[in-house]
């Protein structure tokens, strides 16, 4: 099967993950839907391939994924190994991720979108590299390029929607698929996270591996265990109707205000990793 040619992908969430895909946006010239490529580490999950003109009216190439299946852990270490190895064979470049969050402090609220600068892992360490015994430098782990502009489309957003965009937060991944308790919640937060979910490892580490650019905005949908008395499983759900199906778009967006070239020191930090894997695709 032939590797499409993408300097560009988009993780969805919450936000995409309800809407459907960016195809419905009337900008996207729709490539191919919900392709499943056999890579080394078995099959991707659903990747839509589409095109689109950025803000300057160049067209850029991207491939689309919706939320990984998180109910089983270590499916989705497996599924973001295949779906990495495809991005570097296809020559992505510059990934832009969105999700939904809960708040480990009580000074995020629900609705809030926050812009995380660094993270803690929790997850078990799968050894999972593409190439195995790779290590790469988790300095500035989230692309400030990236970061800036979902932080300039999320103002936006949160100026529409009466909310709040923060764009400094430790985001703290747990392996799951259970939620956490009181407890651990108080751990995590004595250990300096801010916002935890199931998603973002080991996307961003993955992203360091292929030599790509990675940041994500997360939507807070709830506190977590103990935060508050009771999160309100009413109002999260009501979130994710509303208010998340367009945190799509944010990152639609903000992929598509990105310069062409990027100003980051991102590709820098991919130390040690074997330079024979440089990709070799060439894409818009
Ligand atoms: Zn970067």
């Amino acid at each position: 099967m032939v590797v499409p040619a993408a300097r560009y992908a988009l993780l969805g969430g919450s936000g995409t993950g309800t809407q459907g895909s960016p195809e419905g946006d009337g900008r996207v010239e729709l490539v191919s839907r919900d392709q499943v490529y056999p890579t080394d580490f078995g099959n991707t999950p659903p990747v839509t391939h589409f095109r689109i003109s950025d803000d300057d009216g160049r067209p850029r190439s991207v491939l689309f994924v919706r939320p990984h299946d998180v109910t089983q852990a270590t499916g989705r270490v497996a599924q973001s190994l295949a779906l990495f190895w495809l991005f570097r064979e296809a020559g992505v470049r510059r990934i832009v991720a969105e999700s939904g969050t809960a708040s480990i402090t009580q000074h995020f609220h629900p609705r809030d979108l926050i812009i995380p600068h660094d993270f803690l892992d929790f997850t078990r360490q799968h050894g999972g590299q593409l190439v195995p015994g790779a290590a790469v430098s988790m300095r500035e782990p989230f692309c400030p390029d990236i970061r800036e502009a979902l932080w300039q489309r999320s103002r936006k957003f949160a100026a529409d929607k009466a909310t709040r965009v923060f764009n400094r937060a430790v985001h703290a991944t747990v392996e799951g698929p259970r939620l956490e308790t009181a407890a651990e919640v108080a751990a995590l937060a004595r250990l300096g996270g801010d916002i935890i979910s199931q998603t973002v490892t080991p996307d961003v580490y993955l992203a360091r591996e292929i030599g790509a650019c990675f940041a994500t905005v997360q939507m807070v949908l709830n506190y977590a265990e103990g935060v508050r008395p009771e999160w309100d499983f009413e109002l999260l759900r009501a979130i994710v109707r509303e208010g998340a199906e367009e945190l799509g778009g944010v990152a639609l967006d903000a992929l598509l205000a990105l310069p062409d070239e990027p100003g980051c020191r991102c590709v820098s930090y991919r130390e040690p990793a074997e330079r024979g894997e440089v990709p070799t695709a060439v894409a818009t």
